[in-house]
This record gives C-alpha cells, structure tokens and sequence, in this order.
C-alpha cells in the first residue's frame, strides 16, 4: 500500500523529480520518431511537461499517473483536448492487453491506435525494474520505450557480460530490446533535484526468444536461477533446481566453464545451456 497516493503537489515517495530542463523534455519526446499514427504510453506524467509535447505531436495519449491530484489536474488541464486519457492508477496494475487492445465502441474519439504502441517515461525511479518487467511481459504491444532512469541503473542495463554491472536487469532487457543510451541529465535539470544523475535509454523492441531457440518465460525464470546469488557460480546456484551431474554435463556441451558465473554469459551461452538441461532432462 505504500504506493498508493492520497495526493498532494509533491510526494518524494513516489519518485517526484519533475523535468524542468525544457530542451531536455524536447529531446526526449523527439527520440520517439514520429508518433503522429501511433498511441503513446506516458508512464508518471506528473506536471505534463512531456504529455504538454505529446499532445500535439501523438495519434492517441494514454497517461497513467499515480498522485491523484496530480491525476485530477492533468484531467483538467487536457479537458478540451481529444486523443488523450488521464488514467488514474499504478502502472503495476495496469493490463496492456486490455488497455490497448479493447474493442473499439462507436463514437468514442479516444481509442488507442491498433499499431504496437511506444511508451514514455521519466520514471519513478524507486520501481523502475518492476516497471520494466512489466512493460516486457507485454513486449509485444510496444515498438518502442523511451526512458529516463537514474544513469547508474542506465548502466547496469546496458552493461556487456562480463563486467561487474552485468546482472539480471542487464539480461531481462537486453533478451527483449536493443538499448541505446542517448543522453544524461544532471540533478539539476529536476525540481526538486534528486541526488543522482539520470539518463535517457531508448529500447527498441526486438525479442531474442526465437532466434536463442528458448520460451521468454522459460528462460525468464532460468536466468533469475542464475543470477539467483550473485557471488555464487552459475553451477552452484542452478544445484537448487538441477541435479549437479546434469548442470556440469550441460555446462560442457554449452562450451562454459565449470566455474563461471551468470554475469560472464553471453545470452546465447546462457540459452544454450538451458537448452543443454533441457534434452538431459528429456532424456531421463
Ligand atoms: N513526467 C513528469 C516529469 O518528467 O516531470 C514526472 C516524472 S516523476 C520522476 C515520476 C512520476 O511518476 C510522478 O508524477 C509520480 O507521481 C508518478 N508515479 C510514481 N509511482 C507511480 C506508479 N506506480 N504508477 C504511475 N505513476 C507513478
């Protein structure tokens, strides 16, 4: 419950650094493309320094905004405009599929575009994983995520095996999108400023699933075994599900030392080696 807004003009809690560097609102609804046929998903619209931008520019708007008041003033402030939906709520409890999806009713004007949707967002940053986790179990709604996080995490996303900012986050996104960093904002670009810098990534959608000849949710859960502790090896933290005998086995056939970590594995070692249990298992 501890998400949940009563409202008020600014809630540090809910991550509320509102963009005030005006350019940089620019630049980030510009990395968009062109949104004129499409609908664009603003996550944390807050002030509507991004939505104010969006309006003119996107086919359909669905703003999904937490605080209430600020939910409320943004419900008025857009009043005359069609084209765009103030949606009061959490992101987490929002299903895409029905949002985005739902049959279209006669004589609304504001129904979202059929084509896979973009999303925007200067996120709140204490759930930015959760958030991205939730937008992937939809991936295939959304072209395209352009994203404001804390330039730390902005790393840790775009890290290459083998590093130490190489992780779980790093793997989740990079199986469902290619990830460009395009700029950092420093604290002051925010009012209030947060403690940290923030970076704009822009994910374009491109699942890795079919071409690692893996199920995403199957793989999901195998690379959340492997990552499960991080100064574990990969086999002694797969000895919670597998059997050792199986996990070296597989290792071997996969070409990965016995010894290695989840964070030095490529995506398509990691796969093969899912695969590799998969057939010992088969063959038991
Ligand atoms: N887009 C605005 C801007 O750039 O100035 C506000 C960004 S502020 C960093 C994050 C926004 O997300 C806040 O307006 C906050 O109320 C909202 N928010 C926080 N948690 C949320 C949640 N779970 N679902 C939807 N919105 C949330």
């Amino acid at each position: 419950m501890a998400r949940r807004a009563a409202g008020s003009g600014r809630r540090p809690k809910l991550g509320q650094n509102f963009l005030a560097d005006r350019s940089a609102a620019g630049r980030i609804v510009d990395a968009l493309g062109d949104v004129s046929e499409s609908t664009v998903v603003e996550i944390g619209p807050g002030r509507g320094v991004l939505t104010d931008l969006l309006v003119g520019r996107a086919k359909h708007v669905i703003a999904i905004e937490l605080d209430r008041v600020l939910g409320a003033q943004l419900r008025m402030k857009y009043t005359h405009h069609t084209g765009i939906e103030i949606l009061e709520g959490d992101v987490l409890d929002i299903d895409f599929q029905s949002l985005l999806r739902r049959p279209r009713v006669a004589g609304d004007a504001n129904h979202p575009f059929t084509g896979p949707a973009r999303v925007v967002g200067n996120l709140p940053y204490y759930i930015t994983s959760p958030i991205l986790q939730h937008l992937f179990s939809f991936h295939h709604l959304f072209s395209m995520m352009v994203i404001l996080v804390q330039r730390e995490v902005a790393d840790r996303i775009a890290a290459r095996p083998g590093g130490r900012e190489y992780g779980l986050l790093s793997a989740t996104v990079q199986l469902y999108a290619r990830i460009e960093k395009l700029f950092t904002l420093p604290p002051g670009a925010f009012a209030p400023p947060p403690k940290v810098h923030s970076t704009v990534l822009r994910l374009t959608i491109d699942p890795q699933d079919q071409a690692l000849g893996v199920r995403a949710a199957d793989f999901l859960e195998f690379l959340k075994l492997s990552f499960g502790q991080k100064r574990k090896t990969l086999v002694n933290n797969l000895k919670l599900h597998y059997p050792e005998a199986e996990i070296r086995a597989a290792l071997q056939k996969a070409g990965v030392r016995l010894d290695a970590r989840a964070e030095a594995l490529p995506l398509t070692k990691a796969a093969a080696v899912l695969k590799a249990l998969r057939s010992s298992g088969d063959r038991c």
